[in-house]
């Protein structure tokens, strides 16, 4: 299992995502606690699915987002060329609704 690192904004340190609720197929609303005892922050916030960088592989998916223009490709292709250990913050999700 792997977790993306969510941190803190008060104070650097390592969050933990309390739990979630899916709103939409591309929204869900989060919760989460920082790790660090002497800080001990809570937010919510949000994930939003914005767009596609490919097409599902599916016949008739549930969703279809707009295409990523130019711009998000070209910043998704460096980013993952750069964090390709990066761990997936759905893990984290999915794990929190078993
Ligand atoms: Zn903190």
């Amino acid at each position: 299992m792997s977790t993306y690192k969510l941190v803190c904004p008060c104070c650097n340190s390592s969050m933990r995502i309390r739990t979630s609720e899916g709103q939409t197929p591309c929204f869900r609303s989060m919760y989460s606690e920082c790790n660090n005892l002497l800080c001990g922050a809570t937010f919510s916030g949000s994930l939003v699915w914005e767009y596609q960088l490919s097409p599902s592989g599916i016949d008739r998916p549930l969703t279809v987002l707009p295409m990523a223009p130019t711009k998000v490709r070209l910043l998704a292709r460096r980013n993952l060329a750069t964090n390709t250990t990066q761990p997936d913050l759905l893990d984290q999700l999915e794990m929190e609704r078993a």
